[in-house]
């Protein structure tokens, strides 16, 4: 199979991911609403069943009627419900982490509505760690094969984007401050930094940082997130010259779970949770916006609304520039998700 081509400088790669269906959509007979044709195209509500069997045993009539758009989509790659963890990472994130030990900021998105498979792709699960997991293993190996000849530290830290306002994941405190140091970039001020000492130890703290992680219940989705989780890895590196001084070289990947895409009205919120809703729309739609100005003018030097949320303020030095970016869109094959799909798709096939 052919490998997504290393991104270049400041371009945004876009990949779909279509999570499985899970069982209690399987006994509702739910049928997909999405063709994966091949590695980079997918058909969005094909005018043929996707999956005939399923579609024969079909008795209710509960189920929504298809509407055989039949959109054809090109990605950079497209992940069915078979793909794996490792796979995942292999044709997303492994190519860019060159970039990083070279020195470049770097980022990774996942995008999509909520209960997509976001969180599933970036931490995974005990038994399938996800991207944040396989990246620092993966950094772990390349720092280890070439240790005679470059001195590497790795700092993580871990922190949320919610309702406007930083906090940090790992030593829960905030909100956080952040100013732009003409040296060091983005700093948050107050954020810890961490040295995890195994993989193991990586683990926990990423499943720590993510219980503090704020989430209320909706009459939506029970464990609906509307916060984004913001994982960043600083790279220090310094060739080891004896006798001379050298430079000391310092990069940065941010992996980022972004909060649902759907939008805020969809949930039946008042109140606190309105305004909050409100906010999210306003990370996300400011980094919607800050991705698509990326796209939309490639060779000019576009104005990059990097100002507009706290989220966009935070990666202003990871997107765009020289930093490469990408996106990985989930979504759930399953009918009652067809909007958020048909939403997702349209917007990931414009950040490229
Ligand atoms: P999101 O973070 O986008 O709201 P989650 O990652 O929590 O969604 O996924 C929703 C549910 O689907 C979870 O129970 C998760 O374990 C499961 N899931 C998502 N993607 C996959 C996948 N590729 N394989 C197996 N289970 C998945
Ligand atoms: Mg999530």
């Amino acid at each position: 199979m052919a490998s997504v081509p290393p991104p270049e400088e400041g371009s945004v790669t876009v990949v779909v991911r279509v999570r499985p269906q899970n069982q209690r959509e399987q006994e509702g007979n739910q049928h997909s609403t999405v063709r994966v044709v091949d590695d980079r195209i997918l058909v969005f509500d094909p005018e043929e069943p996707c999956l005939p069997g399923v579609f024969m045993g079909f008795r209710g009539h509960d189920a929504p009627k298809r509407k055989g758009k039949d959109l054809k989509f090109m990605f950079d790659r497209v992940f069915s419900e078979h793909a794996t963890q490792e796979e995942v990472f292999q044709h997303t994130t492994k190519e860019i982490l060159d970039g990083v030990l070279n020195g470049y900021n770097c980022s990774v998105f996942a995008y999509g509505a909520t209960g997509a498979g976001k969180t599933y792709t970036m931490l995974g699960s005990e038994k399938s760690p996800g991207i944040m997991y396989l990246t620092m293993v993966e950094l772990y190996k390349r720092i280890e094969a070439r240790k005679d000849e470059k001195y590497c530290e790795v700092l993580i830290s871990y922190q949320e984007v919610y309702n406007e306002q930083i906090h940090d994941l790992l030593e829960p405190k905030g909100p956080l401050a952040i100013r732009e140091d003409p040296e060091k970039g983005v700093v948050v001020q107050g954020l810890s930094f961490h040295q995890p000492k195994s993989a193991r130890q990586l683990l926990e703290m990423l499943a720590n940082g993510n219980k503090n992680r704020t989430q209320h219940p909706t009459d939506v989705n029970a464990t609906s997130s509307r916060s984004h989780a913001v994982f960043q890895i600083y790279v220090k590196q310094q060739d080891r010259v004896v006798g001379i001084a050298q430079d000391l070289q310092v990069a940065k990947m941010s992996l980022i779970d972004l909060a649902g895409s759907e939008r805020a009205s969809a949930a039946n919120t008042k109140g606190e949770r309105l305004r909050e809703g409100a906010n999210i729309n306003r990370s996300l739609l400011a980094l919607i916006n800050v991705i698509n100005a990326l796209a939309d003018t490639k060779s000019k030097k576009p104005h990059i609304p990097y100002r507009d949320s706290k989220l966009t303020r935070l990666l202003k030095d990871s997107i765009g520039g020289n930093c490469r970016t990408v996106m990985i869109a989930a979504i759930t094959p399953c009918t009652l998700a067809y909007e958020d799909t048909y939403n997702t798709l349209k917007y990931a096939s414009r950040a490229k």
